[in-house]
């Protein structure tokens, strides 16, 4: 496995392994690498000739007062697992190279980034999707490997690859899970057992929603006011959104039918999380 540091190293890997008509994967992170990011891996590397892994906490699509500074960075161990998970190249850039002094040029994916996270996080999609932008453009993948786990990131960055017409293809996986159902997160480490014990609430109000909408209940404020009430189980538990909305289009519904996406977003202590579940109604 090679480690690449710079965008020069890694367009020269990926040349040669083009030359050899290998199919390239490519799986972007922030590092701090647990199961969920593993399972993005072992697809890629199952369906690939050759893997990428960035390693980058990008620092644009983080606000002020959020975790930037605090992210973890155990660069060793994500190398290890990268080095046992079978990746070719983890590519580790630093701002610098990513951002000039200014950078000037924005990738803005509109609407759909401005409901559920986009509210609460003004500007971080913006630096999602030209990270990924910039990030496609260096590696130069066939196929890109996403969480479902961060829905609204995947729904936006599929948009833009599609409006720009990036040669790429974006494959979204499911989310995985601990016991008791809290989805993986680097940000789970911020947490103490009791407040984990709590954030399993937040799997609980999905599988309620799955419940309601199982048992034919199409009314989206009856269904987030259940799940709102199980999230309330939990003092330590601050809602910042619970929504039911289009998984396409992600704008909200006054009745159930279709693709929809049910999206939680908590804080809870010193960590901000969020969950979702995608289901599929069929048209009566
Ligand atoms: P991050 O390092 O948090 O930027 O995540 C990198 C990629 O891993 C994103 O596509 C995430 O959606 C994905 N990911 C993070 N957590 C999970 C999880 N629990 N299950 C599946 N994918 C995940």
């Amino acid at each position: 496995m090679e480690t690449a540091k710079t965008i020069e190293s890694v367009r020269v890997l990926v040349k040669a392994a083009r030359s050899e008509g290998k199919k390239i994967g490519f799986v972007p992170t922030m590092g701090a690498l647990h199961v969920g990011h593993i399972s993005l891996i072992e697809k890629a590397v199952k369906e690939c000739d050759f893997v990428i892994v960035s390693i980058f906490v990008n620092p644009t699509q983080f606000g002020p007062g959020e975790d930037f500074e605090k992210y973890p960075r155990p660069l060793e161990a994500d190398l290890d697992i990268c080095r046992k998970g079978g990746v070719d190249v983890v590519f580790v850039p630093t701002p610098e190279q990513m951002y000039q002094a200014e950078n000037l040029t924005w990738v803005n994916v509109e609407k759909i980034t401005e409901p559920l996270c986009g509210r609460f996080r003004p500007g971080h999609f913006r630096g999602v999707a030209t990270v990924c932008a910039k990030l496609f453009n260096i590696v130069g993948a066939d196929v890109a490997y996403f969480g479902q786990k961060d829905a609204q990131q995947a729904v936006v960055i599929r948009r833009m690859v599609d409006d720009l017409k990036m040669p790429l293809e974006i494959v979204v996986l499911p989310t995985v899970r601990e016991d008791g159902g809290l989805a993986v997160s680097s940000r789970n480490k911020y947490l103490t057992e009791e407040q984990k014990k709590d954030a399993r609430l937040i799997y609980k109000s999905l599988q309620k929603c799955r419940e309601m909408i199982e048992a034919g209940n199409t009314d989206p404020e009856a269904i987030t006011a259940e799940m709102r009430k199980i999230l309330s189980q939990a003092p330590s538990i601050q809602i910042e959104y619970v929504s039911i909305v289009d998984a396409e289009n992600l704008q909200k519904l006054d009745k159930i039918i279709g693709r929809v996406l049910a999206a939680v977003a908590v804080r809870i202590g010193p960590a901000r999380l969020i969950d979702n579940i995608v289901l599929d109604i069929k048209k009566q």
